[in-house]
C-alpha cells in the first residue's frame, strides 16, 4: 500500500500489528521500554517526513531524544527546541547532539526565494535568509541554483550547529561535565546517505564574545 492510500484507521491498525510482532520477538519491551528512558543522542532534525530519525540511523525506541521543526534551526527563542536542549543535557546527560539537515529541504528551498509563505513561516524562514546573508560570496559563486541550495543546506547546518554551542546550558555541560560532542550532518534523500559536515568537541573554539565566563 503507497502513503497516499493509506488511511487514519490503517495506522491504527498498522500500530496493533507492531505492538504484536514487539512482544511476540521481546514479550519484556514495552515494560522495560516504558520504565527508563536513557538515550545517549539529542536529534535536531528537519520536520520533514522523508527524513524519520530512527529509521535512517537504525535506532530503537529510547536510543534518540528527538526534536523536529522546519529545516532543523536553533533558534535562541524557540521555548520548544530550549526545552528539549534543556531537558537533554541536565535530566537525560547525552553525549552527542545531531543537527541534520537534508538536501532537497523546502523550507531553505523556501529560504531563497522572495515570496512570502505567510507572516510565521516567513519570520522562521528569516533565520535561514540571515545565513545566506552571511555566506553570500561562497553561494554567489556556485554555478547553478541546485549546487546553490546545497551549499546553503550545508551552511544552516554548520549555522544550528554554532548556535547550539552559543546556549548557556550548552556551554556549563561542556565546562563540568565535558559533554556532549555536537555534530554536524546532512542527509541525501536521494541516496539515502548521511554525511558529516562538522564535529565540535566539549570545549571548542567558539567566538569570545558567546563564552560565558560566569557559568
Ligand atoms: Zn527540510
Amino acid at each position: 500500500m503507497s502513503n497516499v492510500e493509506k488511511t487514519i484507521e490503517a495506522l491504527l491498525l498498522h500500530n496493533r500489528e507492531w505492538a504484536a510482532d514487539r512482544v511476540k520477538l521481546d514479550p519484556e519491551y514495552f515494560k522495560r521500554l516504558s520504565s527508563l528512558q536513557t538515550p545517549k543522542f539529542l536529534w535536531v532534525g528537519c520536520s520533514d517526513s522523508r527524513v524519520p530519525a530512527n529509521q535512517i540511523t537504525g535506532t530503537d525506541p529510547g536510543e534518540i531524544f528527538v526534536h523536529r521543526n522546519v529545516a532543523n534551526l536553533v533558534v535562541h527563542t524557540d521555548i520548544n527546541m530550549l526545552s528539549v536542549l534543556e531537558y537533554a543535557l541536565t535530566q537525560l546527560k547525552v553525549e552527542h547532539i545531531i543537527v541534520c539537515g537534508h538536501y532537497g529541504c523546502g523550507g531553505v528551498l523556501a529560504a531563497m526565494g522572495r515570496r512570502s509563505f505567510g507572516s510565521v513561516l516567513n519570520k522562521w524562514l528569516r533565520n535561514i535568509k540571515d545565513v545566506y546573508r552571511l555566506h553570500e560570496p561562497e553561494l554567489r559563486a556556485c554555478p547553478d541554483d541546485e549546487s546553490r541550495a546545497r551549499l546553503l543546506v550545508e551552511f544552516n547546518v554548520r549555522e544550528q550547529v554554532l548556535n547550539l554551542a552559543k546556549t548557556s546550558v550548552l556551554q556549563r555541560a561542556w565546562k563540568y561535565e565535558h559533554r556532549p560532542t555536537l555534530h554536524g550532518w546532512v542527509y541525501g534523500l536521494e541516496d539515502g546517505l548521511l554525511r558529516s559536515l562538522v564535529t565540535m568537541q566539549p570545549g571548542a573554539d567558539l567566538h569570545p564574545l558567546y563564552q560565558y565566563d560566569n557559568l
